[in-house]
C-alpha cells in the first residue's frame, strides 16, 4: 500500500493534527515516507519516531480522502505493531494491559477506585490542593477528562437474559467497557428500546473489546481478548449481536482478521450498531413526540465506515418529533480527538482538535449533541465543559429512548 503514495500532499488538507501543528511527520504522507525508511533499514525506531508514530489520531480522514487510497491509519497502525515488536510496549501500557485489560475483574476494581475517588470528598480535597497542577503532564487537566463512574457496573444492574412476551428476535449486547464502568445510562436506553420492540436481550460475560492494545500495536492482548469474547458470544444462539460502541464495532469487525478461526466471520457478520439494527432490521417508528429542542450529531469515525453508518443515527434522530428539530453541523464527521488514549497521551494536541465542535457549538446552541461513541461523548463532554457549554452530550439511544 505504501508504494501507492504518490507524495502529492492531498492529505495535509484532511489530517486534523497537521491541521493544527503544520508539521509534516504528523500527516500521512510523512508517516508513509518515514515507515518507506525503516523497511529499508535505513532508519531504526528511536524515541523520536516512536513519538511521530504515537502521534495520529488513526481518523482515517486522509485514506478517505487520498486519490491513490493509501490508508495510512492501518500504514501507522502497522508501525506501531513494528514498534512494539522492536521495543516493547511502554511500561504503563504494558501494566495496564496485562493487569487490568486481559482481567475483567481487575477493571472493575479500578473503575471502583475511581468511583470511591470521585465520591469520598479526596476528589475535592485533591483539587483544592492544587497538587496536581505542580506535578508534570497536565495531570490536573487529565483528571478532568474522566466522568463521574457510575456506581455499580451496568452489567451487574440488569439480568444476563431480558426476555419479553412474544419475542421477534434474540440479540446479544456487546456493552463495552464505557456503558459497562461509566455510561450505564446508555445501556438502559438500549434496553428500553429492545424490549419496547419485542427483542430478547442476552447480556454474557465479556471483557474489553481490545481497541486500547489494538491503537497501541499490541495484537497479541487484542487476539486474547478477541479470543475470549468470541467464545463468550459464540453459544448462544443468537439472530444477531449489538452494540452501542462505535469503537467495539471497529475493533469486533477486525476479529476475523486477528483471529482466523472457523466461525469467528459467520459470528463478527452478526454484530452491528445498535441505530443500525433498529433502523434497517427492526424499522422502527417511534411512538410518542418528544420536546427536545435542538438536536445535532458528531458522527464517530468507527461508525461513518460502517455500511449505514452515517445515515442509520441521523434517520433516527429525525424521527423525534414535537418541539424536537435536528440539524446538521458543520464537519460532523471531522474526528473529536478522543481516539482511544490520545486525548490523555497527548492531551494538549487533542484538546486543540475538539476545539473545531466547541467552536461550532458557541455559534449554534443546541440542546443536546447526540453521538454513537461513548468515548467521544467523553471528549466532548469534557470540552464543552471547559468552554461553559450549556449543551449536554449524550448517546443518540438516549434520545430515542425518550420517545417511549
Ligand atoms: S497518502 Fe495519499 S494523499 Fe497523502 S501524499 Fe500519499 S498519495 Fe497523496
Ligand atoms: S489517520 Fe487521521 S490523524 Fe492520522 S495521519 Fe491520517 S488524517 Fe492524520
Amino acid at each position: 500500500m505504501m508504494n501507492r503514495c504518490s507524495r502529492c500532499g492531498a492529505c495535509q488538507a484532511y489530517c486534523p493534527l497537521y491541521q493544527e501543528t503544520g508539521l509534516e511527520p504528523f500527516v500521512a504522507r510523512g508517516k508513509v515516507e518515514l515507515l518507506d525508511l525503516l523497511q529499508d533499514s535505513k532508519l531504526q525506531w528511536n524515541d523520536k519516531l516512536a513519538e511521530i508514530f504515537s502521534t495520529c489520531l488513526l481518523c482515517g480522514n486522509c485514506g478517505d480522502n487520498c486519490p491513490n487510497k493509501v490508508k495510512a491509519d492501518l500504514l501507522v497502525r502497522e508501525g506501531r505493531r513494528d514498534l512494539v515488536v522492536a521495543r516493547g510496549l511502554p511500561i504503563i501500557k504494558r501494566t495496564v494491559f496485562n493487569h487490568f485489560l486481559k482481567k475483567d475483574g481487575r477493571l472493575g476494581m479500578m473503575a471502583k477506585l475511581f468511583y470511591l475517588y470521585q465520591h469520598s470528598g479526596l476528589q475535592q480535597v485533591i483539587r483544592k490542593s492544587r497538587v496536581l497542577e505542580k506535578l508534570p503532564g497536565n495531570l490536573d487537566l487529565k483528571e478532568k477528562i474522566l466522568p463521574n463512574l457510575s456506581s455499580r457496573e451496568f452489567r451487574k444492574m440488569v439480568p444476563k437474559v431480558i426476555k419479553t412476551e412474544n419475542s421477534k428476535l434474540r440479540v446479544g449486547y456487546f456493552t463495552g467497557c464505557m456503558t459497562n464502568y461509566v455510561y450505564p445510562q446508555t445501556g438502559f436506553s438500549v434496553l428500553k428500546v429492545l424490549k419496547a420492540n419485542k427483542v430478547e436481550v442476552v447480556i454474557p460475560e465479556q471483557g474489553c473489546c481490545g481497541i486500547p492494545a489494538l491503537a497501541s500495536g499490541d495484537y497479541e492482548t487484542v487476539r486474547e481478548l478477541a479470543r475470549k469474547n468470541l467464545a463468550s458470544f459464540n453459544s448462544l444462539s443468537l439472530d444477531y449481536i449489538v452494540t452501542d460502541c462505535a469503537s467495539c464495532l471497529g475493533t469486533w469487525l477486525e476479529y476475523p482478521e486477528l483471529w482466523q478461526e472457523n466461525g469467528v466471520n459467520l459470528l463478527v457478520e452478526k454484530i452491528m450498531d445498535i441505530s443500525t439494527f433498529l433502523v434497517k432490521i427492526l424499522q422502527i417508528e417511534l411512538p410518542n413526540p418528544v420536546d427536545l429542542g435542538l438536536i445535532i450529531y458528531h458522527d464517530p469515525c468507527h461508525l461513518k465506515r460502517v455500511p449505514g453508518g452515517r445515515e442509520n443515527p441521523r434517520a433516527l434522530l429525525k424521527q423525534i418529533t414535537g418541539n424536537t428539530r435536528f440539524v446538521e453541523m458543520k464537519d460532523a464527521d471531522r474526528c473529536c480527538g478522543s481516539a482511544g488514549s490520545f486525548h490523555i497521551t497527548h492531551y494538549q494536541l487533542s484538546q486543540k482538535v475538539v476545539q473545531a465542535k466547541v467552536k461550532t457549538l458557541e455559534s449554534r446552541q443546541a440542546q443536546y449533541l447526540a453521538t454513537g461513541c461513548p468515548a467521544c461523548m467523553m471528549q466532548l463532554s469534557h470540552a464543552f465543559s471547559e468552554a461553559g457549554l450549556p449543551t449536554k452530550v449524550v448517546h443518540t439511544m438516549e434520545l430515542v429512548a425518550k420517545a417511549y
